[in-house]
């Protein structure tokens, strides 16, 4: 079936007004965490083959995540999809106001390599669960999650209500044509633009969940252990091809010494000594994305790691220093294992420079100082982040997750999913 057909039956299906039943919602996912269980141990296989990621990993950062989305929403649903009634201004009399959230209709879901099962069903859930039709489309990247995604979702639902199409970039663009009611894209900031030009063809709203460079920015009185530790977590946590993990390092200059001795402690106690002798190490998606790290190691000269070995992909968790802002790995996302650092005596004019790119994904600030804290916050836009810690914003079902800017438009997870695919229909009924 091409994209066409694909569309017209999901059309067609939605028309029927199924979808839009609390019930069948709530059946649907209720089948999908049955089918996300009876794949479980090929979820896992999937991403050994495709990135690498050890069981305790691919979990954690896929299917735990997912799962913990399936209930939330489950538990959560009835009250979501409930019409909400409003005050009405005094000046009509007789009338009571509702907000009815309802579905846009048939939905597109582009999903990324780097959590390709997480970041194709976490989606998913909203669409579902906010009475859509769904197609996906999974990355090309990683065959073998692209693979199983189109059999999972085959065998828990009729492609008339979710369907994949599985394929490369021509996919995507053949699937863009179509007039589609909402789109949800993850991946690069290019590709965004890429959907968004489709998207306005057909005046389809979108969420795009982008890529950015995220500072993490360690202060003169930060916890460095516990900095180092949660630095460590997220930026080599599936070797660094993460999108919220941190891009680089900003570490006040008289802590600076002391804090990379911690990570560097902290890199031999979490991947040991010698990360090639690491069977669990993610490596490089590909070639492609492997050369580009590597010309990035040319580029200072590296504290800690540095090797980069073809054969297996590998990259070991590495430190940079000898860079500036004009240095070339300072220009585009890294999205890998390296992390350059760079030091500062004054906050503020580095706060300047990260306020001068386009806006983060994430940023993340390591201190205890209330003040520093409340300055960076209302300093710099960035998506979210967190305060001591890194990564963690987005595992809440309470924070919507999302860019701005550069690294993207709208957000998800939680209710914020459920919202995101939903049309929020205003009615006043008046009885006077
Ligand atoms: P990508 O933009 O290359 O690809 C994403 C998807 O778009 C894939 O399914 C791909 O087939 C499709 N695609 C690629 N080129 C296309 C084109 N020209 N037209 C239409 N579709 C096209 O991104 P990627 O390399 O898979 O993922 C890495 C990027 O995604 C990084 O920038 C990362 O930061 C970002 N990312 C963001 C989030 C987030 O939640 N904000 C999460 C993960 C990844």
């Amino acid at each position: 079936m091409n994209a066409h057909e694909l569309v017209s039956l999901q059309r067609r299906f939605f028309r029927t007004g199924q979808t839009k039943s609390l019930a069948y919602r709530t059946a649907a996912l209720k089948r999908l965490r049955q089918g996300i269980e009876d794949y479980h141990q090929r979820i896992l296989d999937a991403l050994r083959a495709d990135l690498n990621k050890s069981e305790a990993e691919a979990y954690s950062s896929e299917i735990r995540l997912v799962l913990g989305e399936l209930d939330y929403t489950l538990e959560h649903l009835e009250e979501w999809a409930a019409p909400r009634v409003v005050p009405t201004s005094e000046q009509i009399p007789g009338g009571t106001s509702t907000i009815h959230p309802e579905p846009y209709g048939v939905t597109l879901i582009i999903a990324p390599w780097n959590y390709p099962f997480q970041l194709a069903f976490s989606p998913l859930i909203g669409a579902i669960s906010a009475g859509n039709t769904a197609v996906l489309k999974p990355s090309e990247l990683t065959p073998s999650v692209s693979k199983l995604t189109a059999d999972l979702i085959r065998d828990c639902f009729p492609e008339q209500f979710v369907a994949v199409m599985e394929g490369e970039v021509q996919t995507s663009t053949e699937l863009l044509r179509e007039k589609f009611d909402y789109i949800f894209f993850t991946g690069s900031t290019p590709v965004g633009k890429v959907v968004m030009r489709a998207a306005a063809e057909h005046l389809t709203p979108t969420t795009l969940e982008l890529g950015g460079k995220s500072p993490a920015i360690v202060h003169r009185d930060a916890d460095l252990k516990r900095a180092a530790q949660s630095l460590v977590r997220g930026k080599f946590l599936n070797a660094g091809q993460t999108c919220v993990a941190p891009d680089y390092l900003l570490v006040h200059e008289d802590v600076r010494e002391e804090l990379l001795r911690e990570i560097e402690l902290e890199v031999a106690d979490k991947y040991g000594e010698d990360v090639t002798q690491n069977p669990d190490f993610p490596h490089i998606v590909n070639e492609r994305n492997f050369d580009r790290l590597s010309r990035f190691l040319n580029d200072g000269e590296a504290l800690l790691g540095g090797r980069a070995i073809r054969e297996q992909l590998l990259i070991e968790p590495t430190l940079l220093q000898g860079i500036d802002w004009e240095s070339p790995v300072m220009q585009e996302e890294i999205f890998g294992p390296i992390l350059p650092v760079m030091a500062y005596s004054d906050l503020d004019p580095v706060l300047e420079k990260v306020v001068d790119r386009p806006k983060p994904l994430a940023l993340y600030l390591f201190t205890r100082d209330e003040k520093v804290q409340h300055t960076v916050l209302n300093t710099v836009s960035f998506g979210g982040g967190c305060v001591n810690e890194t990564l963690l914003h987005m595992s809440s079902h309470e924070l919507p997750f999302g860019g701005v800017g550069e690294s993207g438009m709208g957000s998800y997870h939680g209710r914020q999913s459920f919202e995101t695919f939903s049309h929020h229909k205003s009615m006043l009924v008046r009885t006077v």
